[in-house]
């Protein structure tokens, strides 16, 4: 039942006989994350067996602890056996998870670990969100900010992604603010439009990673269907519709996007564009082959960067430690 958004809960237990307001009660106690019936103490336990309704939480089956940022990797078993992963992040502003949208992923971006193995199937928005109430529960902290960077492409599981965001903003559950919540995609053109129009407060992120069509084709499949001026134009629309800054995601991989003419043709291309570029030095994944830039090299490309007036940080990793940074996660994580 986590995937019910409230108006549906209380369609299936007045349809039960019950009053409206039990649907709003069972409602609160699952955005606690409170499985259990018994738990649920202003709740007659009959509403269930009436209604069928129970509580699917994903189920924990690993956690990895990062000694250095005290970041905490999640493996969950869902009820058909998937396993998926999520990343729980402490920051100076709250705590924030990184859900994964996705069991596998169908992009195949080259450097990165979740689409090895292919697209499985999308998570329902239940799944998404039971991510975070068992990631909040294990923790017994609250989780204020979103990010859906785990595995999978949001983008193409659209509207679970849109029910998941009803879901955790509902003033009745969690109540987290739109503008708390990150979406990143590889570049679904048709879709950052339809996002503009529905979500202008989430913020959104763009896996952008080269400047040339040839070579992000070659690291990003997606490319050839929406190639880049085709996808900056997206971001413009989706600028002037939104008023709101366009985070680009650049993974810099040693040799391949890191010199010094890809600084200033990427500089070039996103000038005008209120946009942030998050310079993230690429996370080993042992099947792909590639390397990261150096401290020194990513150093430089931001400050190339910034010369040219686009700003640039370069994004600090909370879980290398663990396999649990940008692109780690994957689907064939074992308890
Ligand atoms: N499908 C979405 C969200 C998942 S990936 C997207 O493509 O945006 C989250 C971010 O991690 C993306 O920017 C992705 O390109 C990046 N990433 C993937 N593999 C990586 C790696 N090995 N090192 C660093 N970043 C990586």
């Amino acid at each position: 039942m986590l995937n019910y958004e409230l108006s549906e809960l209380e369609n299936i237990v007045t349809a039960a006989g019950f009053p409206k307001f039990r649907a709003k009660q069972i409602f609160t106690w699952a955005s606690k994350g409170v499985s259990d019936v018994s738990e649920m103490k202003n709740v007659p336990a009959e509403i269930f067996d009436k209604t069928g309704l129970n509580i699917d939480m994903p189920k924990i089956v690993k956690i990895q602890e990062s000694e250095l940022y005290g970041t905490r990797k999640y493996l969950y078993a869902l009820a058909d056996g998937k396993n998926i992963e999520s990343v729980f992040m402490r920051y100076k502003f709250g705590n924030s998870i990184c859900v994964s949208s996705q069991a596998g992923c169908r992009m195949g971006c080259r450097f990165c670990a979740s689409g090895l193995l292919g697209l499985e199937r999308n998570l329902t928005a239940g799944e998404i969100y039971g991510q975070l109430l068992a990631a909040e529960r294990d923790t017994g902290e609250r989780i204020s900010h979103i990010v859906v960077m785990g595995t999978g492409e949001p983008f193409d599981n659209y509207d679970n992604l849109s029910k998941l965001i009803r879901l955790v903003n509902d003033k009745n559950g969690l109540n987290i603010g739109m503008r708390n919540i990150t979406v990143s995609t590889c570049g679904i053109v048709p879709m950052i439009d339809r996002f503009a129009e529905d979500f202008p407060q989430v913020n959104l992120a763009i896996s952008l990673h080269n400047s040339t069509n040839e070579e992000r084709s070659e690291l990003m499949p997606v490319n050839r269907s929406y190639p880049i001026d085709v996808l900056l134009e997206a971001c413009r629309r989706y600028t002037e519709k939104t008023s709101r800054r366009v985070t680009f995601e650049y993974t810099l991989v040693r040799g391949k996007n890191d010199d010094e003419k890809h600084a200033e043709r990427l500089a070039g291309l996103l000038k005008g564009l209120l946009c942030h570029v998050n310079l993230i030095p690429l996370n080993a994944v042992e099947e792909t082959g590639y390397a990261a830039s150096s401290k020194q090299a990513a150093s430089r490309f931001r400050d190339m960067l910034e010369k040219r007036g686009i700003p640039a940080t370069i994004r600090r990793e909370l879980g290398d430690d663990i396999d649990a940074a940008c692109g780690q996660l994957r689907l064939n994580s074992r308890p």
